[in-house]
């Protein structure tokens, strides 16, 4: 399988607990950067009001859900509050080959999973700037039902834990410094070595640059 960083493209994971502000920063990120491509998952969760089939997710029954599980066409999956969700490995690995950048809203195991097939995919967790601001968020929010948002209320330091196993770290307190802060990292990763010279070879080639051995 390739590895994300020999291609053009970066591989992201943003991670966090729900009502971290997330999926905000995510869609507020993809306006600017357009040529970015979120990947949409399947889940079997019900679909929250406006949220639409091959938009926000694919929304699958558990059968269809664990028959694509078990056909090996999931790159990772997991159970998260109850539900199942995974990445289809189509449109990924085509992507990635091209060169595409790839965002994942990915949990901490689905994370896990993606890094040990791709050791240099990128990990982003985004942290509120307190368990009462999460807590907050998840009650306006308003979209789930009352014992679903305590739910997730009580997985949020589970999720937390596994912050450390991320190279970036955003902390959400002012949604502009933490959207400019993301997309700092993902114009950084862009001029990495590798991805610049994959992006740029007739220049490089033109420059006698060549890469470094390793
Ligand atoms: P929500 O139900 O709020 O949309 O998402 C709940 C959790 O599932 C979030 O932490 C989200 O990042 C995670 N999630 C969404 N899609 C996937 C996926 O494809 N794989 C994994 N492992 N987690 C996902």
């Amino acid at each position: 399988m390739p590895q994300a960083s020999s291609t053009a493209g970066s591989l992201f994971m943003v991670v966090a607990p729900s009502g971290a502000g997330k999926s905000s920063l995510v869609n507020a990120l993809l306006e600017r950067e357009p040529a970015i491509k979120l990947s949409i998952s399947h889940t079997t969760r019900q679909p929250r009001p406006g949220e639409q089939h091959g938009r926000e997710y694919y929304f699958t029954s558990v059968d269809d859900f664990l028959a694509m599980r078990d056909a090996d066409e999931f790159l990772e999956s997991a159970e998260v509050h109850g539900n199942y969700y995974g990445t289809s490995k189509i449109q990924i690995l085509d992507q990635m080959k091209a060169g595409t950048d790839v965002l994942l809203e990915i949990d901490w195991q689905g994370a896990q999973q993606i890094k040990k097939q791709f050791p240099n995919a990128i990990g982003i967790f985004i942290l509120p700037p307190s368990i009462q601001a999460l807590e907050e968020r998840l009650l306006k929010r308003g979209q789930d039902e009352p014992h679903v948002i305590t739910r997730r209320i009580l997985a949020a330091g589970g999720e937390i834990a596994h912050a450390p196993e991320s190279e970036y770290v955003i902390i959400n307190q002012d949604f502009a410094t933490a959207l400019s802060e993301l997309t700092a990292i993902i114009k950084a990763a862009r001029c990495r070595f590798a991805q610049q010279a994959a992006r740029n070879a007739a220049l490089f080639a033109q420059l006698g640059i060549h890469a470094p051995l390793s």
